[in-house]
């Protein structure tokens, strides 16, 4: 147990040496190996044209099913790649059936986009969609949730980290207590995977999605799906290609049975590489590793923060990780961003509409998104903090 070699990671991040960035929950900077993935491949295809340069790595692209399922504590098999977060989510939960009375839960921090598939997929199958209340500290209240569960929840989309603060939920606990009915766990693992553990044995999850290009620090427009054996049974995928099935008789097709069921043929390879080496380069690092530095990050920026007189952190939870969410009293949050912005610190507004449930309960409108990941120096925190200092003073 060494931890992060601070100035090693910093080299392979030149950019973070000329801005403060703290976004890494809304696009992160791809480490050096990354970028070399991405752009020596597209370089490939222009020699020799996509197929033969997908053709040369077809055992690295073949690999990047076992780096994941590495990562993510599963099988090989149990891995499909997608294209976004969202892309991952929907293609999972498009395959759940449905019917009249089914009850879907969620969690109070869900994100708009599950959301919105969950209410509109509800509605055309006569099912139900209810929110889990949270406890008092923030995070799902497991008792609320027991007490909500019936043989008619078909699904538990449980946020492990959500898109709007700090907060981890308790996912072992909701996943125990919705195999207790039968329900499934579809787990929203976006905001956590490269900046903690996240494993779906130890967790307990069936289905697991995640993006790219958050704090695992890989390309855009990438993504994971994780589908579990006994998960996969229950499923009908309807989103399916010549790659996910085979028309082996004029009138009949026959589906894969693994996760790869939810890939299409057609997908940016350069971007999968880049994918699989960010993959690879988190593993290196260490998981436990990178969460000690982000963790540490973020709670330095918090206190230093929530001593500024103005300033509200409004991150709640028991458990708190690498997103630290405020407000400045006055100043709007899209004048804190470009006006941090200006003074070298790069942060996000995360709006109410991206978590409506949590942020009309809180009677919140927006606040400022800072996600500090392991190669920001702890000197570049207390810059932040300053310069926030500076604009609510
Ligand atoms: C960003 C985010 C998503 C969506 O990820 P995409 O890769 O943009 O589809 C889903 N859930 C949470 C909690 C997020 O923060």
């Amino acid at each position: 147990m060494t931890g992060i070699d601070l100035a090693a990671a910093r080299a392979d991040t030149p950019a973070c040496r000329d801005r403060v960035f703290l976004d890494s929950a809304g696009s992160s900077l791809p480490p050096r190996p990354v970028l070399d993935a991405v752009t020596s491949h597209l370089r490939r295809e222009a020699e020799i044209g996509g197929y033969r340069a997908a053709a040369e790595r077809a055992e690295d692209l073949e690999d990047g099913y076992c780096a994941f399922a590495e990562l993510l504590g599963c099988a090989p098999d149990e891995v499909a790649f997608t294209d976004s977060a969202s892309r991952s989510w929907l293609a999972a939960f498009d395959a759940l059936p449905l019917g009249p009375g089914d009850r879907l839960l969620v969690s109070e921090v869900e994100y708009a986009s599950n959301g919105i598939a969950l209410l509109r997929r509800a509605e055309e199958a006569g099912a139900r969609v209810e929110a889990v209340p949270s406890d008092g500290s923030g995070q799902l209240d497991v008792a609320a949730l027991r007490e909500l569960l019936d043989e008619r929840v078909r699904l538990v989309s449980l946020v492990h980290v959500p898109t709007n603060g700090g907060l981890v939920n308790p996912v072992r606990e909701v996943a125990e207590a919705a195999h207790e009915v039968g329900a499934l766990v579809l787990l929203d693992a976006c905001q956590s995977v490269g900046q903690l553990p996240v494993r779906a044995d130890e967790l307990g999850v069936d289905l697991l999605s995640t993006t790219g290009r958050k704090w695992l620090r890989g390309p855009r427009g990438t993504g994971v799906l994780v589908v579990r054996r006994a998960a996969a049974e229950r499923l009908r995928p309807r989103l399916v290609d010549n790659t996910g099935a085979t028309w082996e008789a004029p009138d009949r097709v026959r589906l894969r049975d693994d996760a790869r069921v939810f890939e299409l043929f057609e997908y940016g390879v350069a971007a999968r590489l880049g994918l699989i080496a960010a993959a690879r380069y988190a593993l290196d690092l260490g998981i436990q590793q990178i969460a000690e530095a982000v963790t540490e990050r973020a709670a330095k920026l918090r206190d230093g923060l929530a001593a500024l007189p103005g300033v509200d952190v409004r991150d709640l939870g028991r458990q708190r990780c690498g997103i630290v969410t405020f407000t400045v009293a006055g100043v709007p949050a899209g004048r804190v961003r470009d006006a941090l912005w200006d003074a070298g610190v790069t942060v996000t507004v995360s709006p109410a509409a991206s978590t409506p449930l949590d942020m009309s309960r809180r009677g919140l409108a927006e606040v400022v998104r800072a996600s500090p990941h392991y190669f920001v120096s702890p000197e570049q925190i207390d810059t932040c903090v300053a310069e926030v200092a500076r604009l609510a003073g």
